[in-house]
């Protein structure tokens, strides 16, 4: 499968810290970045395999958008522990966004990886969430991957934060009350872009909506019988929720695409309270409040670039 390498700028974790204070200020009423230790992420809310994000970040941009518009490729199927080695990181810890495996699962739906891939040392934990329509009620349905499934598949596109799952350093933003039009990522992201300029910078974790409400999409479980050709087509066939905080989001953002055909961010979210989906902006600002977890990627891997591609469905 192709594969293609690029190293992105990787700023001190103070600067970057101080970058985005800037940024978000003129966003939010109320931010405050700072470097701290990561927090055990193996304890609730996250309660995922591993405990940190830190160690040989990376980014991978697998597939993309040009494999579910304006019709399916169903040959476009991926495994994430093949992924974890083409990234030449096996055993990683990946979090990320993208599309579940129907070639699995038999529908369409969203995907929540949480993963610690297979090494030569552990067997991989599958911590990951699907959301679909409940056909009952047309709601969420969202559900633990391993409650029922036993491989590491996904398919079309998946956005991924990979790194050694171990403790350390990290960015903690913390930001309260949305003052600006921007949504919590694309307000760090565009900082990073103003910023650091055509030196692109690509981030991931892991971030929390503490209160309000967010605007999510789900995609419906059976592909389009017709070809969806504009946004306005994508938006018609997608079902859209406001779903309830606390949310858990695991967001993947690159400041300004290095000509790979990026996505350049890409954030999806679960809970404990049975809603999950591909994470908007939140429709709450006087009471929203995020608290996140974030760390620069040292490398980003291109897998499987659509050679024809479009700016539908972004
Ligand atoms: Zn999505």
């Amino acid at each position: 499968m192709a594969c293609v390498e690029f190293s992105f700028h990787v700023p001190g974790l103070e600067e970057l810290a101080g970058v985005l204070q800037k940024g978000l200020k003129d966003n939010f009423a109320d931010v405050q970045v700072s470097v701290v230790d990561c927090p055990d992420l193996t304890k609730e809310p996250f309660s995922f395999p591993a405990k940190g994000i830190c160690g040989r970040t990376r980014i991978a941009d697998v597939g993309g958008v040009p494999y579910l518009f304006p019709v399916v490729k169903q040959e476009k199927v991926y495994d994430l522990n093949k992924v974890a080695k083409e990234i030449k990181l096996p055993g990683a810890f990946i979090l990320g966004a993208g599309a579940g495996p129907f070639q699995t699962l038999g529908f369409n739906s969203e995907f929540m990886p949480v993963i610690q891939t297979e090494s030569e040392h552990k067997p991989p934990v599958n911590g990951s969430y699907f959301a679909c329509i409940n056909p009952v009620d047309g709601g969420c349905l969202l559900e633990k991957y391993s409650e029922k499934y036993h491989d590491f598949g996904c398919a079309l596109m998946v956005n991924l934060f990979a790194s050694d799952g171990q403790p350390g350093k990290i960015i903690e933003v913390k930001a309260k009350r949305r003052t600006g039009e921007l949504n919590f990522v694309t307000c760090m992201r565009e900082t990073l872009e103003k910023y650091y300029g055509d030196k692109p910078v690509g981030m991931g974790g892991t971030f929390i909506i503490q209160k309000g409400k967010v605007k999510t999409h789900i995609m419906p479980s059976e592909f389009s019988s017709c070809p969806l050709n504009t946004d306005e087509d994508v938006n018609k066939w997608l079902h859209f929720y406001e779903m309830n905080a606390p949310l858990v989001c695991l967001p993947v953002f690159v400041s300004r695409d290095p000509g790979l055909d990026l996505r350049l961010e890409h954030t999806h979210c679960f809970s404990h309270h049975g809603e999950g989906g591909h994470y908007h902006y939140d429709t709450t600002p006087d009471i929203v409040e995020y608290v996140g977890y974030f760390l620069p990627a040292e490398l980003l891997y291109r897998i499987d670039q659509p050679k024809e591609t479009h700016l539908v469905g972004r």
